[in-house]
Protein backbone atom coordinates (compact mmCIF):
# COMPACT_ATOMS: atom_id res chain seq x y z
CA UNK A 1 0.00 0.00 0.00
CA UNK A 2 1.50 3.51 -0.94
CA UNK A 3 1.96 5.82 1.84
CA UNK A 4 -0.96 7.93 0.57
CA UNK A 5 -3.01 5.18 0.68
CA UNK A 6 -1.81 4.14 3.83
CA UNK A 7 -2.61 7.71 5.79
CA UNK A 8 -6.05 7.46 3.59
CA UNK A 9 -7.37 4.33 5.14
CA UNK A 10 -5.60 4.39 8.74
CA UNK A 11 -5.82 8.26 9.04
CA UNK A 12 -2.18 8.02 10.58
CA UNK A 13 1.19 7.69 9.73
CA UNK A 14 4.53 6.89 11.67
CA UNK A 15 6.43 10.16 12.34
CA UNK A 16 9.31 8.69 9.72
CA UNK A 17 6.53 8.40 7.28
CA UNK A 18 5.17 11.84 7.94
CA UNK A 19 8.13 13.80 7.39
CA UNK A 20 8.65 11.78 4.54
CA UNK A 21 5.43 13.43 3.31
CA UNK A 22 6.57 16.88 4.22
CA UNK A 23 9.61 16.56 3.11
CA UNK A 24 8.97 16.00 -0.56
CA UNK A 25 6.99 16.71 -3.46
CA UNK A 26 7.28 13.37 -5.13
CA UNK A 27 3.67 12.72 -3.41
CA UNK A 28 1.87 15.45 -3.77
CA UNK A 29 -0.74 14.95 -6.70
CA UNK A 30 -1.66 11.57 -5.14
CA UNK A 31 -2.27 13.65 -1.71
CA UNK A 32 -4.13 16.27 -2.98
CA UNK A 33 -6.15 13.49 -5.13
CA UNK A 34 -6.60 11.58 -2.46
CA UNK A 35 -7.97 14.75 0.41
CA UNK A 36 -10.21 15.91 -2.66
CA UNK A 37 -12.00 12.30 -2.53
CA UNK A 38 -12.24 12.43 1.18
CA UNK A 39 -13.13 16.03 1.73
CA UNK A 40 -16.00 14.87 -0.97
CA UNK A 41 -17.12 11.96 0.85
CA UNK A 42 -17.90 14.10 4.43
CA UNK A 43 -18.87 17.54 3.25
CA UNK A 44 -19.31 16.73 -0.76
CA UNK A 45 -18.58 20.12 -2.67
CA UNK A 46 -20.16 22.46 0.12
CA UNK A 47 -18.14 25.05 1.12
CA UNK A 48 -18.77 27.13 4.47
CA UNK A 49 -18.52 31.01 4.41
CA UNK A 50 -17.47 32.91 8.02
CA UNK A 51 -17.74 36.74 8.15
CA UNK A 52 -14.44 37.55 9.74
CA UNK A 53 -15.11 40.83 11.82
CA UNK A 54 -11.77 41.96 12.96
CA UNK A 55 -12.59 44.18 15.90
CA UNK A 56 -9.20 45.16 17.40
CA UNK A 57 -5.78 45.52 16.63
CA UNK A 58 -4.79 46.59 20.16
CA UNK A 59 -3.26 43.70 21.53
CA UNK A 60 -1.25 43.22 25.24
CA UNK A 61 0.59 40.00 23.39
CA UNK A 62 4.14 40.41 21.52
CA UNK A 63 4.05 37.68 19.57
CA UNK A 64 7.05 37.96 17.49
CA UNK A 65 6.02 37.34 14.21
CA UNK A 66 2.70 39.69 14.62
CA UNK A 67 2.02 42.44 12.89
CA UNK A 68 0.06 44.46 15.29
CA UNK A 69 2.27 42.91 18.76
CA UNK A 70 2.09 45.49 21.53
CA UNK A 71 5.65 46.85 20.60
CA UNK A 72 4.95 47.54 17.02
CA UNK A 73 4.73 51.29 15.97
CA UNK A 74 3.82 50.89 12.52
CA UNK A 75 0.43 49.46 13.47
CA UNK A 76 -2.53 52.39 13.68
CA UNK A 77 -4.63 50.91 16.57
CA UNK A 78 -8.43 50.93 15.74
CA UNK A 79 -11.17 49.09 18.30
CA UNK A 80 -14.86 49.44 17.19
CA UNK A 81 -17.48 50.15 19.08
CA UNK A 82 -20.22 47.78 20.25
CA UNK A 83 -22.67 49.40 17.81
CA UNK A 84 -20.24 48.89 14.86
CA UNK A 85 -19.66 45.13 15.61
CA UNK A 86 -23.56 44.92 15.28
CA UNK A 87 -23.21 47.12 12.14
CA UNK A 88 -20.84 44.24 10.48
CA UNK A 89 -23.08 41.88 11.64
CA UNK A 90 -26.44 43.14 9.91
CA UNK A 91 -24.46 43.30 6.95
CA UNK A 92 -23.05 40.26 7.51
CA UNK A 93 -26.78 38.56 7.81
CA UNK A 94 -27.45 40.76 4.76
CA UNK A 95 -25.64 38.47 2.65
CA UNK A 96 -26.38 35.57 3.86
CA UNK A 97 -23.84 34.97 6.19
CA UNK A 98 -24.54 32.41 9.07
CA UNK A 99 -21.44 32.72 11.12
CA UNK A 100 -19.84 35.54 12.37
CA UNK A 101 -16.34 35.57 13.61
CA UNK A 102 -14.79 37.82 16.09
CA UNK A 103 -11.29 38.16 15.58
CA UNK A 104 -9.19 40.63 17.97
CA UNK A 105 -5.81 40.95 19.44
CA UNK A 106 -6.15 40.68 23.17
CA UNK A 107 -7.43 43.90 24.28
CA UNK A 108 -8.65 44.58 27.60
CA UNK A 109 -10.62 47.51 26.67
CA UNK A 110 -13.08 44.60 26.19
CA UNK A 111 -13.70 43.52 29.37
CA UNK A 112 -15.87 40.50 30.29
CA UNK A 113 -18.52 42.11 30.76
CA UNK A 114 -18.75 44.06 27.37
CA UNK A 115 -17.45 40.95 25.61
CA UNK A 116 -20.45 39.36 27.14
CA UNK A 117 -22.99 41.92 26.08
CA UNK A 118 -21.98 41.64 22.91
CA UNK A 119 -21.87 38.14 22.52
CA UNK A 120 -25.51 38.38 24.46
CA UNK A 121 -26.99 40.83 21.61
CA UNK A 122 -26.00 39.37 18.54
CA UNK A 123 -26.96 36.15 20.00
CA UNK A 124 -30.44 37.15 20.43
CA UNK A 125 -30.12 39.20 16.99
CA UNK A 126 -29.33 36.01 15.12
CA UNK A 127 -30.56 32.94 16.73
CA UNK A 128 -29.69 30.86 14.02
CA UNK A 129 -26.56 31.64 13.56
CA UNK A 130 -22.56 30.90 14.80
CA UNK A 131 -21.28 33.18 17.31
CA UNK A 132 -16.98 31.91 16.42
CA UNK A 133 -14.83 34.37 19.01
CA UNK A 134 -11.10 33.98 17.97
CA UNK A 135 -9.58 36.61 21.12
CA UNK A 136 -6.73 34.78 22.47
CA UNK A 137 -5.78 32.97 26.00
CA UNK A 138 -8.44 33.74 28.79
CA UNK A 139 -9.14 32.00 32.21
CA UNK A 140 -11.36 28.86 32.23
CA UNK A 141 -14.18 31.05 33.84
CA UNK A 142 -14.32 33.62 31.40
CA UNK A 143 -14.55 31.05 28.16
CA UNK A 144 -17.55 29.45 30.21
CA UNK A 145 -19.27 32.91 30.01
CA UNK A 146 -18.27 34.02 26.57
CA UNK A 147 -20.15 30.23 26.43
CA UNK A 148 -23.14 30.82 28.15
CA UNK A 149 -24.09 34.38 26.97
CA UNK A 150 -24.21 32.76 23.40
CA UNK A 151 -20.66 31.45 21.79
CA UNK A 152 -20.09 28.48 20.50
CA UNK A 153 -16.80 28.23 18.39
CA UNK A 154 -13.28 29.35 19.38
CA UNK A 155 -10.54 29.62 17.16
CA UNK A 156 -7.01 29.37 18.93
CA UNK A 157 -4.52 28.18 16.86
CA UNK A 158 -1.73 26.55 19.29
CA UNK A 159 0.62 28.06 16.74
CA UNK A 160 3.82 25.24 17.71
CA UNK A 161 3.21 22.86 19.52
CA UNK A 162 7.10 22.28 20.38
CA UNK A 163 8.14 24.15 23.57
CA UNK A 164 11.31 25.32 22.12
CA UNK A 165 10.22 26.43 19.26
CA UNK A 166 7.25 28.56 20.95
CA UNK A 167 9.98 30.00 22.82
CA UNK A 168 11.50 31.36 19.66
CA UNK A 169 8.41 32.76 18.44
CA UNK A 170 6.47 34.56 21.77
CA UNK A 171 8.02 36.52 24.44
CA UNK A 172 9.03 34.56 27.54
CA UNK A 173 6.21 35.47 29.28
CA UNK A 174 3.95 33.31 26.55
CA UNK A 175 3.86 29.66 27.47
CA UNK A 176 2.85 27.10 25.19
CA UNK A 177 1.96 24.99 27.90
CA UNK A 178 -0.97 27.24 28.60
CA UNK A 179 -2.19 28.20 24.84
CA UNK A 180 -2.61 23.89 24.60
CA UNK A 181 -4.22 23.85 27.88
CA UNK A 182 -6.87 26.89 26.90
CA UNK A 183 -7.64 24.48 23.83
CA UNK A 184 -8.56 21.26 26.38
CA UNK A 185 -10.77 23.88 28.50
CA UNK A 186 -12.29 25.45 25.26
CA UNK A 187 -13.35 21.94 24.35
CA UNK A 188 -14.42 20.76 27.62
CA UNK A 189 -16.62 23.80 27.93
CA UNK A 190 -18.51 22.83 24.66
CA UNK A 191 -17.26 25.47 21.72
CA UNK A 192 -16.69 23.97 18.39
CA UNK A 193 -13.03 24.32 19.14
CA UNK A 194 -10.43 25.32 16.20
CA UNK A 195 -6.25 24.58 16.80
CA UNK A 196 -3.73 25.44 14.23
CA UNK A 197 -0.18 26.88 13.27
CA UNK A 198 1.50 28.95 10.64
CA UNK A 199 3.45 26.93 7.85
CA UNK A 200 7.19 28.07 7.73
CA UNK A 201 7.45 30.20 10.74
CA UNK A 202 11.14 30.99 11.61
CA UNK A 203 12.86 28.40 12.88
CA UNK A 204 10.11 25.34 12.22
CA UNK A 205 11.55 22.33 11.15
CA UNK A 206 9.67 19.39 9.74
CA UNK A 207 10.05 17.16 13.49
CA UNK A 208 8.09 20.41 14.55
CA UNK A 209 5.34 20.26 12.01
CA UNK A 210 5.08 16.37 13.34
CA UNK A 211 4.39 17.79 16.69
CA UNK A 212 1.71 19.73 15.51
CA UNK A 213 0.27 17.29 14.14
CA UNK A 214 0.67 14.95 16.71
CA UNK A 215 -0.88 17.74 18.95
CA UNK A 216 -3.92 18.11 17.39
CA UNK A 217 -4.66 14.13 17.33
CA UNK A 218 -4.38 14.53 21.23
CA UNK A 219 -7.24 17.54 20.91
CA UNK A 220 -9.30 16.12 18.14
CA UNK A 221 -9.86 19.85 17.08
CA UNK A 222 -12.89 20.60 14.64
CA UNK A 223 -11.58 23.01 13.10
CA UNK A 224 -7.86 23.25 12.16
CA UNK A 225 -6.55 26.40 10.43
CA UNK A 226 -3.23 26.82 8.71
CA UNK A 227 -1.85 29.34 6.63
CA UNK A 228 1.59 30.46 5.80
CA UNK A 229 4.01 32.51 7.49
CA UNK A 230 4.50 36.30 6.65
CA UNK A 231 6.66 38.77 7.74
CA UNK A 232 5.21 41.88 8.68
CA UNK A 233 7.16 45.22 8.92
CA UNK A 234 8.50 46.27 12.23
CA UNK A 235 8.81 42.69 13.89
CA UNK A 236 11.86 40.84 14.97
CA UNK A 237 10.73 39.02 12.50
CA UNK A 238 10.45 41.36 8.93
CA UNK A 239 13.22 39.71 7.44
CA UNK A 240 12.98 36.23 7.56
CA UNK A 241 10.95 34.54 4.52
CA UNK A 242 7.83 33.81 3.99
CA UNK A 243 6.54 30.23 4.32
CA UNK A 244 5.81 28.11 1.58
CA UNK A 245 2.80 27.72 -0.83
CA UNK A 246 3.40 24.39 -1.73
CA UNK A 247 3.97 23.30 1.58
CA UNK A 248 1.26 24.60 3.07
CA UNK A 249 -1.55 23.06 0.43
CA UNK A 250 0.78 19.54 1.06
CA UNK A 251 -0.14 20.09 4.40
CA UNK A 252 -4.19 20.62 3.71
CA UNK A 253 -4.22 17.62 2.23
CA UNK A 254 -2.46 15.64 5.36
CA UNK A 255 -4.38 17.43 7.75
CA UNK A 256 -7.79 16.49 5.81
CA UNK A 257 -7.13 12.97 5.42
CA UNK A 258 -5.80 12.94 9.20
CA UNK A 259 -8.76 14.78 10.11
CA UNK A 260 -11.41 13.93 7.40
CA UNK A 261 -14.29 15.64 9.64
CA UNK A 262 -12.32 18.50 10.15
CA UNK A 263 -13.44 22.04 9.26
CA UNK A 264 -10.17 23.53 7.22
CA UNK A 265 -10.50 27.20 6.02
CA UNK A 266 -8.57 27.93 3.01
CA UNK A 267 -6.95 31.32 4.63
CA UNK A 268 -6.42 34.69 3.45
CA UNK A 269 -2.50 34.40 4.26
CA UNK A 270 -2.36 31.41 1.09
CA UNK A 271 -4.33 33.87 -0.51
CA UNK A 272 -1.55 36.69 -0.36
CA UNK A 273 1.27 35.09 -1.16
CA UNK A 274 -0.12 33.72 -4.76
CA UNK A 275 -2.78 34.82 -6.69
CA UNK A 276 -5.06 31.45 -6.94
CA UNK A 277 -3.73 30.69 -3.39
CA UNK A 278 -7.33 30.17 -1.76
CA UNK A 279 -8.40 27.76 -5.11
CA UNK A 280 -5.64 25.96 -4.67
CA UNK A 281 -6.52 25.86 -0.90
CA UNK A 282 -10.01 23.88 -1.44
CA UNK A 283 -8.77 21.72 -4.27
CA UNK A 284 -6.00 20.59 -1.39
CA UNK A 285 -8.81 19.77 0.88
CA UNK A 286 -10.42 23.20 2.85
CA UNK A 287 -13.49 23.39 2.78
CA UNK A 288 -14.38 26.85 4.78
CA UNK A 289 -13.62 30.76 3.40
CA UNK A 290 -13.80 33.43 5.53
CA UNK A 291 -14.40 36.76 3.78
CA UNK A 292 -13.81 39.98 5.80
CA UNK A 293 -16.57 41.98 7.31
CA UNK A 294 -14.89 44.51 8.67
CA UNK A 295 -15.58 48.38 7.54
CA UNK A 296 -13.17 49.54 4.65
CA UNK A 297 -11.76 52.33 6.86
CA UNK A 298 -10.09 49.40 9.58
CA UNK A 299 -9.09 46.98 6.74
CA UNK A 300 -5.72 47.97 6.05
CA UNK A 301 -5.08 48.36 10.10
CA UNK A 302 -5.75 44.78 10.75
CA UNK A 303 -2.07 43.90 9.41
CA UNK A 304 -0.85 41.41 10.71
CA UNK A 305 1.35 40.36 8.28
CA UNK A 306 2.64 42.43 5.42
CA UNK A 307 0.53 43.11 1.87
CA UNK A 308 -2.92 41.33 3.23
CA UNK A 309 -5.75 40.98 -0.07
CA UNK A 310 -8.85 42.45 0.61
CA UNK A 311 -8.18 45.43 2.46
CA UNK A 312 -9.98 47.84 -0.04
CA UNK A 313 -12.80 45.71 -0.90
CA UNK A 314 -16.57 46.57 0.49
CA UNK A 315 -17.89 43.33 2.20
CA UNK A 316 -20.35 42.83 -0.89
CA UNK A 317 -17.46 42.59 -2.93
CA UNK A 318 -15.46 40.29 -1.02
CA UNK A 319 -18.15 38.00 -1.46
CA UNK A 320 -19.08 38.03 -4.59
CA UNK A 321 -14.89 37.66 -5.13
CA UNK A 322 -14.85 34.52 -3.08
CA UNK A 323 -18.24 32.83 -4.33
CA UNK A 324 -16.04 33.23 -7.84
CA UNK A 325 -13.63 31.40 -6.63
CA UNK A 326 -15.36 29.05 -4.70
CA UNK A 327 -17.08 28.11 -7.84
CA UNK A 328 -14.08 27.90 -10.31
CA UNK A 329 -12.17 25.82 -8.10
CA UNK A 330 -15.52 23.52 -9.02
CA UNK A 331 -16.97 23.51 -5.44
CA UNK A 332 -20.06 24.90 -3.71
CA UNK A 333 -20.71 28.13 -1.22
CA UNK A 334 -23.75 26.89 0.93
CA UNK A 335 -25.38 28.85 3.36
CA UNK A 336 -25.85 26.90 6.00
CA UNK A 337 -24.77 27.13 9.46
CA UNK A 338 -21.89 24.65 8.49
CA UNK A 339 -21.87 23.02 12.05
CA UNK A 340 -18.60 19.95 12.05
CA UNK A 341 -19.99 16.24 10.16
CA UNK A 342 -18.43 13.73 12.79
CA UNK A 343 -19.82 10.35 12.66
N1 LIG B 1 -5.25 37.27 19.20
C1 LIG B 1 -5.90 36.12 18.61
C2 LIG B 1 -5.96 36.20 17.09
C3 LIG B 1 -4.59 36.20 16.47
S1 LIG B 1 -4.52 36.56 14.74
C4 LIG B 1 -5.22 34.87 19.11
O1 LIG B 1 -4.31 34.98 19.91
O2 LIG B 1 -5.61 33.80 18.72
C5 LIG B 1 -4.88 34.98 14.05
C6 LIG B 1 -3.70 34.16 13.58
O3 LIG B 1 -2.94 34.86 12.61
C7 LIG B 1 -2.70 33.79 14.62
O4 LIG B 1 -3.14 32.73 15.40
C8 LIG B 1 -1.45 33.45 13.79
O5 LIG B 1 -1.35 32.05 13.54
C9 LIG B 1 -1.71 34.19 12.49
N2 LIG B 1 -0.63 35.16 12.23
C10 LIG B 1 -0.16 36.12 13.06
N3 LIG B 1 0.91 36.74 12.50
C11 LIG B 1 1.11 36.16 11.30
C12 LIG B 1 2.08 36.33 10.26
N4 LIG B 1 3.04 37.24 10.36
N5 LIG B 1 1.98 35.55 9.16
C13 LIG B 1 1.01 34.63 9.05
N6 LIG B 1 0.08 34.41 10.00
C14 LIG B 1 0.14 35.15 11.12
Amino acid sequence: MSIVEKLRSHRDLTDEELLTLICTDEYDSGLRRAADEVRRSVYGTDVYLRGLIEFTNYCKNDCFYCGIRRSSRSSQRYRMSKEEILGCCRQGAELGYRTFVLQGGEDPYYTDDLMCDIISEIRSLYPENAVTLSIGEKSYDTYRRFFECGANRYLLRHETADETHYGKLHPAEMSAERRKQCLFELKEIGYQTGAGFMVGSPFQTPANIVSDLRFMQSVSPDMIGIGPFIPAKGTPFESFPAGSVELTLRLISIIRLMFPYALIPSTTALGTLSPQGRELGLKAGANVVMPNLSPVEYRDKYSIYDNKICTGEESAQCKTCLEQRVKSAGYTIVDSVGNVKRN
